[in-house]
């Protein structure tokens, strides 16, 4: 490196969103190995009187079985925000996701969620900047279990292994924990030097 060279530090903000809808883990019948569900957004809405019964479906990978996972059971139409209603009827698939994200939700039906192929990172600049010291914030527009690792090896373009490597070598640092999975917003410095 020239002695000169004044050292360059640059920002970069991620946005991680889902970009499609997560793999649903959850038996089917006993007659059916399959672990897997897929849903696309479809919602049937059951009316009666004023109470709204409403579920996502969801079909399994492997037969394509139907199975309804409850998202409102006898909700009085009037406590449900209109746009919520509109999404329902609409068969929103930006609505599943928000839902899905909810962890009542996977509670309620005894389900698990895979997000692992389902979201993707924006970033503002377009480009990561070319710098010696970058500065990344990260911001998680929903709730979506991630691990760390992987969330930075995406966004710089590395693989998990090189990251890990990084941190372990003391050029990735964080005021946040970068081991595990998280949801939360996090920041990380990168030293290249
Ligand atoms: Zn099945």
């Amino acid at each position: 490196m020239h002695e000169n060279n004044p050292v360059v530090r640059a920002a970069s903000q991620w946005r991680v969103r889902p970009n499609a809808l997560p793999a649903i883990r959850r038996r089917c019948r006993a007659s059916c190995p399959s672990t897997e569900f897929r849903t696309h957004g479809k919602f049937r809405v059951n009316a009666n009187h004023k109470l709204l019964d409403i579920w996502l479906l969801a079909q399994c990978a492997d037969c394509g079985d139907t199975v309804k996972l409850t998202v409102l059971e006898r909700t009085h139409v009037r406590s449900i925000d209109p746009d919520a209603l509109e999404a329902f009827h609409g068969n929103s698939v930006a609505h599943a996701a928000r839902l899905l994200t909810d962890p009542r939700v996977a509670q309620r039906n005894g389900i698990t969620l895979d997000w692992a192929d389902a979201w993707s990172v924006d970033m503002e600049p377009a480009e990561l900047p070319k710098a010696d010291i970058l500065d990344v914030s990260v911001h998680f527009t929903h709730r979506i279990p991630l691990r760390t690792t992987t969330v930075i090896a995406t966004g710089l373009g590395l693989t998990r292994g090189e990251v890990i490597r990084h941190i372990e070598a003391g050029r990735l640092t964080s005021e946040q924990k970068l081991s595990g999975r998280a949801a939360r917003d996090f920041s990380f410095v990168l030293r290249w030097e």
